[in-house]
């Protein structure tokens, strides 16, 4: 990492300054250059730190900038997807592209962004089979990488899917509706058929219903360690537990807030 790279306080006033005008230039789109500021700036002139300069330079890491990528993130969203979950778009020859994205994709896109996803360059990739291998490519925002499905990557490979490098959480609608032997992929954000690596095994806790006592306990279990196919995440990511845990829902009464330790 070069020196000249290394961030400043990020909370800084003069740095929220900078930011400022430079997301008013960027919104305003004028091209106008200020004293400091020779060329318009563009999203990538944001990143930089980090061993391979894929994160977001402290000094912009303020909330003006990460208020901009969310309003970015929302507004594209609503752009992109139709009321009947299709993204359409109409090239300069006047060819229509359609692609109906999994409903995982179309949840993160009406969803706020968390801050992985924006001091990361490159928090997305498209995956598909091109020539025999599995190709990717990254990208800095969702609404890229489905712009990119509906005009490119579906004729290649019908298949195509979109991967989150930063695993979501399971859609509350989802919740306990995935039939086996699907299981809910937090990075490809979609259900999906884990293969064994090998043969493989690790220990964890699993949350089982105990008929007897009638409550969930957390036994020790030995199991398999399975990966997803398409984005190869394993059955022991902490999202992934989460998200295909038996959902059960409790009932919080005033007596149950109320409840007093017992007095040693
Ligand atoms: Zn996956």
């Amino acid at each position: 990492m070069p020196m000249a790279s290394r961030p400043t306080s990020p909370g800084s006033a003069s740095s929220q300054r900078s930011v400022r005008s430079y997301m008013r230039e960027m919104s305003q789109g004028n091209g106008r250059s200020s004293a400091n500021q020779k060329r318009r700036l563009t999203v990538q002139d944001f990143y930089g730190d980090g061993v391979t300069g894929c994160l977001m330079q402290g000094r912009y890491q303020t909330d003006t900038v990460y208020a901009w990528f969310q309003k970015r993130h929302i507004a594209n969203g609503k752009r992109l997807i139709d009321d009947d979950g299709y993204c359409r778009i109409e090239d300069e020859d006047g060819t229509v592209h359609e692609w109906k994205p999994p409903l995982g994709i179309r949840l993160a896109m009406c969803h706020k962004l968390t801050r992985p996803h924006i001091v990361n360059a490159e928090p997305w990739y498209v995956t598909f089979h091109y020539h025999g291998k599995r190709a990717k490519k990254y990208f800095q925002s969702l609404a890229s990488a489905v712009i990119y499905v509906t005009t490119k990557a579906q004729y290649v490979d019908p298949h195509a899917s979109i991967v989150s490098r930063h695993g979501f959480d399971i859609p509350a609608r989802l919740r306990g509706k995935i039939p086996r032997p699907w299981k809910w992929c937090p990075r490809c954000l979609d259900a999906r058929k884990f293969r064994r690596v090998g043969d493989q095994t690790f220990f964890c806790r699993i949350k089982t219903w105990d008929a007897k006592k009638g409550y969930y306990v957390w036994p020790e279990r030995k199991l398999l360690l399975m990966e997803c196919p398409v984005c190869g995440i394993t059955n022991r990511n902490h999202i992934f537990r989460r998200s295909n845990q038996p959902w059960s829902l409790r009932k919080l009464g005033p007596r149950t807030r109320l409840r007093k330790k017992k007095d040693k």
